[in-house]
């Protein structure tokens, strides 16, 4: 019984991440480092059972073959895109995941409109697709480094709700997490990185020019996250200085998500009661 009150107090921390439709999220108003009411140990616990249960629900979706989940991934540097995306996938079934990442575009992808690369990298019927970064940097980056003018990122809203409705009409259900890490906590993963000869390829300068435009990137997120968070294809803020329960977060998401299409798995064919091979 514990475990079910438990298990609905979980629910409903996780259900006040989403960033209700029409309503006017305010970043410094959003906790950094909530910890759920969990020692890192139980997000740990919590998480590994969490996969167990996706990794049910991920073989019934490929078993059904009809729809197909989105969760794409933004945050700041070092709030833990990449640790969150292992942690949260680890032991899933390589066949029906996808990871997709979205660098600066080059080439071709420069040369086309902004959802061209990412369209073609949607999910298949049936599968898993996590973005690692995503069309959300045509809104964030090229707005806060002024790589188009306003009105013309400014447009990208529309663009971008309809581009996800579209998704979520042919059976591609979007859910969307924003990984919410403190500016200090950002400064100690970045001196992390630094002095761990592991870590340092992941520093690169330019990160020191983000950071310090660090603000106005909180209000490029919050305009984006305001502008698109709509009832079918949501925002979810998770608290993200604490990496165990920011993972175990963004597994609840992804586990309630694919609890909510409750993939079936198809009927068998008629007449193979009794069969006995031999
Ligand atoms: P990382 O995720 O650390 O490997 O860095 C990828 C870089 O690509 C980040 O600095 C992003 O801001 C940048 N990036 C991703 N998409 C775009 C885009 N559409 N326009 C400009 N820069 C982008
Ligand atoms: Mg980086």
């Amino acid at each position: 019984m514990a475990d079910q009150d438990d298990d609905r107090t979980l629910r409903t921390a996780i259900e006040r991440l989403r960033v209700k439709p029409g309503s006017d999220l305010v970043l410094s108003k959003r906790a950094t480092d909530d910890d759920f009411g969990m020692t890192k140990d139980e997000a740990l616990e919590r998480l590994a059972e969490t996969r167990s249960r996706i990794d049910v629900l991920q073989q019934r979706l490929y078993a059904e073959s009809r729809r197909s989940v989105l969760l794409v991934v933004q945050a700041m540097d070092a709030a833990g895109k990449d640790g969150t995306i292992r942690n949260v996938l680890t032991g899933l079934n390589p066949a029906g995941i996808r990871v997709a990442s979205f660098k600066a575009p080059a080439g071709p992808e420069a040369q086309h409109d902004y959802l061209w690369r990412v369209h073609q990298v949607c999910p298949s019927r049936g599968e898993i697709v996590v973005f690692n970064r995503s069309h959300y940097e045509d809104v964030l980056v090229v707005r806060v480094k002024s790589f188009v003018p306003e009105d013309v990122w400014r447009r990208r809203y529309g663009h971008i709700r309809h581009f996800e409705e579209l998704l979520g009409d042919e059976g591609t259900t979007v859910v969307k997490v924003f990984l919410h890490v403190s500016k200090d906590e950002q400064a100690r993963r970045f001196q992390e990185r630094l002095d761990d000869p592991e870590k340092r390829w992941k520093f690169r300068a330019g990160d020191l020019d983000d950071r310090a435009l660090w603000s106005e990137f909180q209000s490029a997120y919050e305009d984006a996250i305001n502008e698109t968070s709509t009832a079918d294809a949501p925002w979810y803020v998770v608290p993200a200085d604490s990496n165990s329960r920011r993972n175990m977060a963004v597994g609840e998401i992804l586990r309630a998500t694919l609890e909510r299409l409750d993939p079936q798995i198809p009927e068998p064919e008629a007449g193979l009661d009794g069969v006995k091979v031999v």
